[in-house]
Order: structure tokens, then sequence, then C-alpha cells
């Protein structure tokens, strides 16, 4: 039975479930379409990165005796879309049936379920057997509940999967280390350097193409460094297991002016794209706790990002599109300011984070929650322009977890189904998880007034506005209790803090 196996950009797993079963005779076919390309105008790191890594997945498996049709975007044929690079190769062979894995967008789903009825061969979509939790197993975990808190997730699978456990006890008596992981950084610790790859000809040829093709998309190109095959993506894991995750716990919510990575993984491309499984980095950071080279807090922070965090997020997106991305609880509908594209602020943690994005696609967590994150949640920006925002520039970024990332725990579009309070924060957070304040234009101490940090008012602003929204909400108790004591005068200063904010914000920017 001659199958024909689409393999998506996201899916260079050698271990994929659409490739299990290959048999002499079937083909493999991979494809760089413009569809793909241009639904969002991506980062062109990312887009560097996604061929890159394509291209050298498609030698990998041809390295496997497995035949590939590669599509490349400037083929002449090249139709454009999905649908009609498989409506042509189905066309030109003799297939008995396609197989694929599923996708890891709502968007594409849907697309292939269109195939189901208008293909002449049946459609087999099979389960995406590289994350611990099957779509099915997590609908098993939130059925009947009426929060769907990720924590309680995280606990069931650390019994399923039985890392970090003592028997049927938490490893160290407790499953969560949180509080031990909120240190600023001191102003004399080294950060480890970062591994960096030079292009070879295959990422040269890549990086031609995207400069030619995307040459206004954002985000710089070059200097293009990033791991483009599983061998160089494992080099990356190892490193940060050996230099980073020592301390990755320590200093997981801090910031440093002019410094992206601190201690964090940089894995998260990798991973999403296939190059790296979840299991193998979970495992990976376990074998260095028991081998006593990294701390419990340190490893339990670190998978619970993974097992935890990466999987929920997963499980609640596909759990709840596709009604999820229209929800507007806060009914946001603020354009995006213009200096999330160029980082030109005066208030130096958004400089600093977007300047971060735009040279390496990447920002860590607490920059993309507590910075970019923040400030949207605050300004009230309208869920869509800001959903597309993370989407174009990380090259991290596949929307089933962007969407619940952004939307839910970022700006609280989705009214509580993620977060149990909204993220919202003050300059006092920034400046106590930061060194970025003091070098900042505004002055963090002052709470109103033109010099004042925005964060400030913007903060209380926000709290006012939205009362009749969360006022209810017990986690948002002590808050609203402090605004009760608040003058009228206070009031009225903040109100007018944020209103001139606004117009100053937009009076020099075309509001498209
Ligand atoms: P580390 O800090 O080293 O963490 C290790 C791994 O844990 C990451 O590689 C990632 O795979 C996983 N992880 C950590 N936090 C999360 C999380 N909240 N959700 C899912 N996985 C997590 N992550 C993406 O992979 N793609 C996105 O498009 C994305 N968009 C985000 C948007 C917003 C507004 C926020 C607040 C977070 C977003 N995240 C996203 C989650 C997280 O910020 C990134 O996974 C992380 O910063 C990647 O850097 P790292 O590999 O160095 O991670």
């Amino acid at each position: 039975m001659p199958t024909l196996r689409l393999v998506l950009g996201d899916q260079l797993s050698m271990s994929l479930s659409s490739l299990v079963d290959w048999q002499e005779g079937d083909t493999i076919l991979m494809c760089e379409v413009m569809e793909e390309a241009r639904y969002v105008p991506h980062h062109k790191k990312k887009l560097a990165f996604i061929f890159s890594a394509m291209r050298h997945f498609r030698g990998a498996l041809e390295a496997d005796d497995k035949p590939v049709r590669y599509v490349k975007l400037d083929d002449q044929d090249n139709s454009g879309s999905f649908t009609g690079e498989l409506e042509r190769m189905l066309g030109e062979g003799d297939f008995d049936r396609v197989v694929i894995t599923e996708p890891g967008e709502y968007r594409v789903m849907e697309m292939i379920h269109s195939w189901q009825d208008s293909l002449d061969v049946p459609v087999i979509v099979r389960e995406d057997t590289r994350f611990f939790a099957s779509l099915d197993r997590f609908e098993r975990w939130a059925d009947g509940k009426k929060q769907l808190r990720m924590e309680f997730f995280y606990r069931e699978m650390r019994r399923e999967t039985g890392h970090l456990m003592d028997g049927d006890k938490p490893e160290g008596g407790q499953w969560n280390f949180d509080k031990e992981n909120r240190r600023k950084l001191p102003k004399d610790v080294t950060l480890p350097d970062r591994l960096r790859f030079e292009p070879d000809a295959i990422t040269t040829e890549v990086l031609a193409l995207v400069n030619d093709r995307f040459p206004d998309n954002f985000g710089d190109l070059e200097p293009f460094g990033m791991p483009v095959t599983r061998a160089q993506a494992l080099e990356v894991l190892t490193h940060f297991i050996e230099t980073c995750l020592p301390r990755f716990g320590d200093y997981q919510d801090a910031m440093a002016e002019g410094e992206a990575f601190l201690f964090h993984s940089t894995v998260s491309a990798a991973m999403n794209a296939g190059l790296l499984l979840a299991s193998e980095v979970c495992e990976a950071a376990e074998t260095a706790y028991q081998a006593g080279q990294a701390p419990l807090n340190a490893v339990e922070g670190f998978i619970r990002q993974i097992l935890g965090w990466r999987e929920y997020v997963r499980g609640l997106y596909w759990l709840k599109m596709p009604d999820y991305k229209g929800l507007n609880a806060l009914e946001a509908d603020r354009p995006l300011p213009d200096f999330y594209w160029t980082g030109k602020t005066d208030m130096a943690c958004l400089a600093d984070a977007i300047s971060t994005t735009k040279q390496h696609a990447y920002a860590h967590h607490i920059q993309r929650l507590m910075i970019t994150g923040n400030f949207a949640l605050l300004a009230g920006i309208a869920p869509d322009a800001i959903n597309e925002w993370y989407m174009v520039v990380y090259a991290d970024a596949y929307e089933w977890v962007e969407l619940p990332n952004t939307h839910g725990m970022a700006i609280y579009a989705d009214g509580g189904i993620m977060a149990s309070k909204p993220y919202a924060a003050s300059g006092a957070y920034i400046d106590k998880m930061s060194d970025h304040c003091a070098g900042c234009r505004y002055k963090v101490k002052v709470k109103n007034s033109p010099e004042a940090c925005p964060f400030n008012y913007l903060y209380w602003d926000f709290v006012m506005r939205n009362a009749d929204k969360l006022k209810a909400n017990p986690r948002m108790g002590m808050i609203y209790r402090s605004l009760e004591r608040t003058s009228d005068e206070r009031r009225v200063a903040i109100k007018n803090d944020a209103e001139s904010f606004f117009e100053n914000l937009y009076s020099e920017q075309i509001v498209v």
C-alpha cells in the first residue's frame, strides 16, 4: 500500500507517528509554502530557522534511505499551499492513502479535515506522540472540572511519568519549589556563554532566500547562529544542563538589561519544531539532579515548565478552540503601539525586551509575561493585535503554545480559564526583579506625574477600569480593598496620567 506521508515544518522528528511504519515504496512530502510563510509576517530568523531545519531534516531522512519529495519555496511549480502540493503529488503518483501526524494549529487541522472530504484517497491523522499527554488524556483530566489549574494537571503528569517521584510522593516532599525561584540577579554574577552555530551551505542559501523574499519582515536575520539540526539541538541541551541548569531555578524570574538568556535553556524553538523531544529534555534534567549536578529547585522548576506548562497549554488550546481565540473578557480594544515593532520607547524594560526579541527572535518567559504582556494587559491592547505580535516575533511561536500563553496567561482575555487572576504588575515588581529601572528615564518610585513610571499609574488605571469585571475575584480582593482607601484626588491623578500617556503614545503613529 504506497503511502504519501506529509511532514509539516514543526514535525522534524524521526520518531514522528506518521513515519513509524514507513515502507519501501512510500514517499515523504515536505513543502515550504507561501501560505504558511505569510499567514502572519514571521520574524526573519523564525523563517530562516524553520526552512533550514526542514532542509536539514530532509537530508537526515534521505540518509536513512527514506525518499523525500521536497518542494522549496522558490521552486517554479510550487503552488504555494499544502492543499495544492498534496493534490499535485497525488496526481503524479499512485498512492493509496495519505498519512499525517496531527498538526499544532487549529487552522491546519481544519485544512486537513477538508482534505478528508476533497481528496480521492483516505487521509489518516495520527496522534502526535511527542507529547506526554494525548489530547484525549487532557480532555479526560479536564472533564467535569470547574477550574483547570495547571498545578493539578502537572501533579498527575508527575505521577504518570514518574518524573521527580519518590514512590507516590514528590521528590523532596513538595510538588513545587517556586518560592525559592524568585531571586534578583546579583551584580557580580557571571552569565554563561551561549553556543552559536556558523551557517553551513544549506543555512546560507536559506538566509539569502529570506533576505530576498521577506525583506520587510520584522527582526534581524543575521547574525544567525540557531541550532538547525538534531545534533546541534542536542549540543544546546547538553550545554544548558551542564552550565545553566544549576542556577536556572534561582534566577528563573530575574531580568537584566542587555542580557537575553540568563540561565534559560533556549530549547523551545528546537523542541517545538521537533528537533528535541520533551521526554529527553526532562530526562536530561532529572539525570543531572540524580547525579548531584543540579539542585531540586532548579530541576523541578525546569521540568514543571515542560511536563506541566507546555503540556497544559497544548491541552487547553485544543480543548477550547475555536471559540477561545475570540474571547475578550476585558473588552480590550486599544491598537498595538508602534514601539512593539521599533523598540523606540523611553520605558527601559520594554525597550530591552523588544530589542532582545528583534535580535534573537527570543525573549525569556518573564520578559514575555511581565514586560510586553503586562503592558498589553494594563493598556488594554486588543487581543487579536497582541496575539498576532507574539505569533510573529518569536522563533518558537506556534498557535497551540502562543495563544493560551498570550490570550489566557498574559492578557486575561479568556476571563480566567487559564489564570486565577490577571498577571498585572506595577513598576515595583519590575524594579524588584530587574536592573532596568536604574537607567530608565522614568522614576519607578514616583507614582504619578509625567516623570512617574507609566506601569505605576497604568496598573491602577487598569484596576479601576476593570472593577466591574474583576472585583468579585477573591484573589483581587486585597487590591480592591486598597483601591477603596485611595483618595478621589489620587484616582483623578491616575486617570489623567493614563489619558495623557495614551495620547502621547499614539500622537505620532498612524493607527491602522
Ligand atoms: P525555559 O525558561 O528554559 O523553559 C524550558 C522550556 O519550558 C521551554 O523551552 C518551553 O518549552 C517550556 N515552557 C516554559 N514556559 C512555558 C509556558 N508558559 N508554556 C509552554 N511552554 C513553556 N513558548 C513557546 O514555546 N512558544 C510561544 O509562542 C510562546 N509564547 C509565549 C507568549 C507569552 C505571552 C508568554 C508569557 C509565554 C510564551 N511562551 C511561549 C512560553 C515561554 O515564555 C517560552 O517557552 C520560553 O520563554 C522559551 O524559552 P526557553 O526555551 O529558554 O525556556
